[in-house]
């Protein structure tokens, strides 16, 4: 057998390696909390909501045991939760992981199709929600031959729990007498992460108690940590508005900020209006963002320098941030603030690239930075994975291999080998390093579109339109957009002497898809798409199109 691997242009994280503790995740957090037990773990931006560390750790132990004794769910049994960022999301999902539960995840503004989709896929036994989003759920369960129960929180004291469903507070302020269950493997599967890969529908990505845990010590290296330790007299606060349902948001602010005793703030939404109150009333530490939000705070003048005044570091991830943008920010907040980047993906339990602290002073204006520990990376010819890997200055799709990595796309094993070439995982990016191996993504090779740095996935769009009557086919693509990054935008053939109201087809797509989804970049119809001879869209040639257009 040959080998194709090239040795000389694989590139080993710089950073020392750490020691990844064989820890289950929710112990791994716990592990902190007696420090400093009546310090605020999480509080609500909107509504004033606290919980202490004791507090958390209490209630989640009080829902473990409520999922067991009371719902009867057993081990690797999924719960799928459905909520904004709210103070109880983080008993959910501690709670549940102590139950040895699978967590899935989901964006709680998704539609009834969206959301039975996402619940057959995901497997899902329970789903835990608002109240007001009860009947939405109900709507997605309609059709589905087993019966799920819900559980709901109310996020206002003044709702009433909608009858048929499983009161929240109940379950957290009850005792139930079950004795703990051990966790059996750190190899064992907590997360279900929705993720359309590099090609097609969007799919479940598995993350272990292992990959998650490697993350979070991955980003808690001395080089790369933003947090300071909590004492008696400091406690970081964080604000929180990424949304939990991503692993972004999940893994690196959340389940974090826990680990380290910093006090996270939760949005339960955006809006520029309680992102800037949140930024007068909280001295924060650290701001996680998305570039649409890091342009905010850069362009919109009610942002201003005294709200940043606390703050340390603005890390932006989740898509591409240009070096004026970054520059532009740094002018308004000071050269005292870090402005900088990190790179990752689902399929990585997200971080896999970040930039150093004082990045800017470096001039690295636009890098995403560097490996993070344990971890190696290649860049490859995108038409040739196995072929010789690329040495600096020179761009091509990434490889990675770590162990942050998912343990595959859940019941996919075709896109799960296909993703994987020899034990490297594709990420779908195009990117190059420069000699002091620090990182640049210069675009996707991958279908997946990013607004505002949500998923899109075209096929998922496509799929849709092509149930509309007298359409034959559609190709979607992802098009720049100033707020949003990009957006999409379809491509549509009618069927023979038949005719589409583009307005019509628009209205349809958008009442079947969470608003991010719509076709903002218009809906086109076309004669014919360019398409390969085994009849794959040729998207890149589309882009191509619209850019002369
Ligand atoms: P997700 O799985 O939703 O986190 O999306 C991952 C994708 O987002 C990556 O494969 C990239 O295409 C994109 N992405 C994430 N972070 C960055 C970044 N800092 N710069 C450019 N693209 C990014």
């Amino acid at each position: 057998k040959r080998d194709f691997t090239n040795n000389r242009n694989i590139i080993k994280s710089s950073l020392p390696d750490v020691e990844i503790p064989h820890t289950p995740l929710h112990e791994f957090i716990f592990e902190n909390f007696s420090r400093f037990p009546h310090k605020i773990a999480v509080e609500c931006s909107l509504t004033g909501k606290k919980l202490t560390f004791e507090e958390l750790r209490l209630k989640s132990k009080n829902l473990n045991k409520a999922l067991r004794r009371k719902l009867k769910l057993q081990n690797k049994n999924v719960i799928a939760v459905l909520l904004p960022n709210i103070p109880e999301y983080s008993i959910c999902i501690l709670g549940a992981l102590e139950a040895g539960l699978i967590v899935t995840p989901l964006n709680p503004l998704y539609t009834p199709g969206e959301l039975k989709h996402l619940l057959v896929e995901t497997e899902a036994n329970v789903v835990i929600t608002l109240c007001s989003n009860y009947d939405n759920v109900r709507e997605a369960l309609r059709s589905l031959p087993q019966q799920i129960p819900v559980i709901t929180i109310k996020m206002h004291q003044s709702e009433t729990t909608p009858q048929g469903s499983i009161n929240f507070q109940e379950l957290i302020d009850t005792k139930y007498d079950i004795e703990d269950i051990p966790y059996n493997s750190v190899d064992d599967v907590i997360l279900r992460l929705s993720s359309s890969g590099t090609t097609g529908l969007p799919k479940v990505a598995e993350h272990t108690h292992k990959s998650i845990v490697a993350n979070i010590c991955h980003i808690n290296t001395s080089h790369l940590r933003f947090s300071e330790d909590t004492t008696e007299n400091h406690q970081d606060t964080i604000p929180a508005v990424i949304p939990w349902f991503h692993v972004y948001g999940l893994g690196v602010i959340l389940l974090n900020n826990l680990r380290n005793t910093s006090k996270t703030v939760s949005l339960p939404r955006f809006s520029s209006d309680l992102y800037i109150s949140t930024l007068s009333k909280h001295k924060a530490h650290v701001l996680y963002v998305v570039p649409p939000i890091l342009l905010l705070m850069a362009n919109n003048p009610l942002v201003k320098r005294e709200h940043l005044k606390s703050v340390r570091v603005i890390c932006a991830g989740g898509s591409p941030l240009g070096p004026l943008d970054e520059e532009k920010l740094i002018q308004k907040a000071g050269t005292n603030v870090n402005v900088l980047q990190r790179y990752g993906l689902t399929e990585a339990s997200v971080v896999l690239l970040s930039s150093p602290l004082r990045k800017l002073q470096f001039g690295l204006y636009g890098s995403v930075g560097e490996i993070v520990s344990n971890t190696s990376v290649k860049v490859v010819p995108s038409e040739n994975h196995l072929g010789e890997s690329f040495g600096p200055n020179q761009l091509g799709e990434l490889l990675i291999k770590g162990p942050q990595l998912m343990k595959g796309y859940y019941k996919r094993p075709k896109e799960t080998t296909e993703t994987f070439v020899e034990g490297w995982m594709r990420t779908g990016d195009l990117v190059y390093y420069d000699e002091n191996k620090m990182f640049y993504v210069t675009g996707r090779l991958k279908e997946l579109i990013k607004v505002k740095g949500f998923q899109v996935a075209p096929a998922e769009l496509e799929e849709i339109i092509r149930t509309y009557p007298n359409v034959s086919d559609a190709a979607v693509i992802g098009v720049p957009h100033e707020k949003f990054g990009e957006v999409p935008r379809a491509y549509v053939i009618t069927k023979p002497n038949a005719k589409v109201d583009v307005a019509r087809l628009e209205q349809y797509v958008s009442e079947k898809v969470i608003s991010y989804k719509k076709p903002i970049g218009g809906i086109v119809i076309v004669d014919s798409l360019p398409k390969t001879a085994s009849g794959k869209i040729i998207r890149r040639e589309l882009k191509l199109q619209y850019a002369k257009e």
